[in-house]
């Protein structure tokens, strides 16, 4: 997968109608997005609103990628929204299939009992192809190579507030690995093993963690927190990195991503957990920011930069939300060091 050829790729380079002042400090950074041709409406209108809020400032490039060709249609469709870069890629088939170690007859059944029980996306196999692929494989597809960064995007989010700084050059400058706007507790029937593979990944490889201890419940499960990774501004190297891919093939050996209904968000975010420090997690509290019907945004008053939303409240301090416990997290207190036995 590391040398896919040009087939998988195609691109769109449009010159800057307008050069901005903003592009001479530019990071190596990436706005990332796995959309389908049938989400174009949705696309475009996020893409208005990233754009007035932000990117028609800084110009950062588009990485789009789908599983499908992208089709003429919605390639026009976007190219005219925005006067940054454009490249449309395909996802190739090594990232986005059933791996030979997971038995199909198995996997079938599990489908098809997560469908019974009514559990969201339970059934859906692309739903798994499309989490997998944001776990394990999005950093490395031949596209993004040359960037250090990226933030995620996705069909259907809203932004709500203007950005009037950097946040690649925020990321860089103060030293933070992953950033992210609203965090909240995942439906429990998704991960029934994905703690315990954790606990047994950080104990295999002697881990000493600061942060893993947010993720922790007293009684000493998963207290189910996790970033939302529909929104992510984060470090490509961070998911580059041996330890990173080792606990991302350990998972995968499991088969879970698929017999379970494994998230990239929960990944994502038990792997913060085992490899970086509070510190070098942002909450960006002032991008305000909507997905289906969870809400970040703060409202700054009648002198600010923020246009929040009356019908959808602030989700951050309603029940399902983390943020207090995330902001009341000391990790001094929560060394969890896995060299010792029986942790
Ligand atoms: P949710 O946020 O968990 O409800 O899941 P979504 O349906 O929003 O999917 C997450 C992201 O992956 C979105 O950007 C979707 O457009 C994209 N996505 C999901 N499934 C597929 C798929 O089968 N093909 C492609 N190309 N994109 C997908
Ligand atoms: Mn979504």
């Amino acid at each position: 997968i590391d040398e896919l050829d040009d087939e998988y790729t195609t691109v769109e380079n449009k010159p800057f109608r307008e050069q901005s002042p903003f592009n001479e400090k530019k990071e190596k950074a990436v706005i990332v997005i796995l959309v389908r041709n049938s989400e174009l409406t949705a696309m475009r209108k996020t893409l208005r609103q990233f754009e007035d809020r932000f990117n028609r400032k800084y110009n950062y490039p588009y990485v789009f990628l789908n599983d499908e060709p992208f089709s003429d249609e919605f390639k026009y469709a976007i190219s005219v929204m925005t006067n940054a870069e454009i490249k449309f890629g395909l996802v190739p088939s090594s990232m986005w299939s059933v791996p030979d170690h997971v038995n199909e007859t198995v996997m079938n059944s599990q489908l098809a009992d997560y469908a019974a029980r009514n559990i969201m996306y339970g059934g859906s196999l692309s739903y798994r192809h499309m989490c997998r692929f944001n776990s394990g494989f999005f950093y490395r597809h031949p596209l993004l190579a040359e960037y250090d960064y990226y933030w995620r995007v996705e069909p259907g989010v809203s932004f709500f507030c203007d950005i009037d700084y950097d946040p690649f050059k925020f990321m860089k400058d103060n030293n933070k690995e992953y950033g992210f706007t609203i965090t909240l507790k995942e439906i429990p029937e998704t991960i029934p093993s994905l703690w315990e593979h954790t606990l047994k990944f950080a104990h295999q490889q002697e881990l000493n963690t600061t942060l893993l201890g947010f993720f922790g419940s007293p009684s000493g499960g998963y207290n189910l927190c996790h970033y939302w990774s529909n929104f992510e501004i984060a470090s490509l190297n961070l998911w580059r990195d041996e330890r990173y891919q080792k606990y991302f093939d350990y998972l995968d050996s499991t088969g879970n991503f698929f017999y379970e209904r494994w998230g990239d968000a929960i990944v994502h975010s038990l792997a913060a957990g085992l490899f970086l420090n509070k510190s070098q997690v942002h909450f960006f509290n002032d991008i305000g920011y909507k997905h289906d019907d969870f809400s970040h945004c703060v409202d700054d008053g009648i002198f600010g930069k923020c246009m929040c939303p009356e019908n959808v409240p602030n989700f951050d301090y309603s029940w399902g939300s983390c943020l207090s416990e995330w902001k009341s997290y000391a990790e001094e207190g929560h060394q969890w060091d896995f060299k010792k036995n029986g942790d």
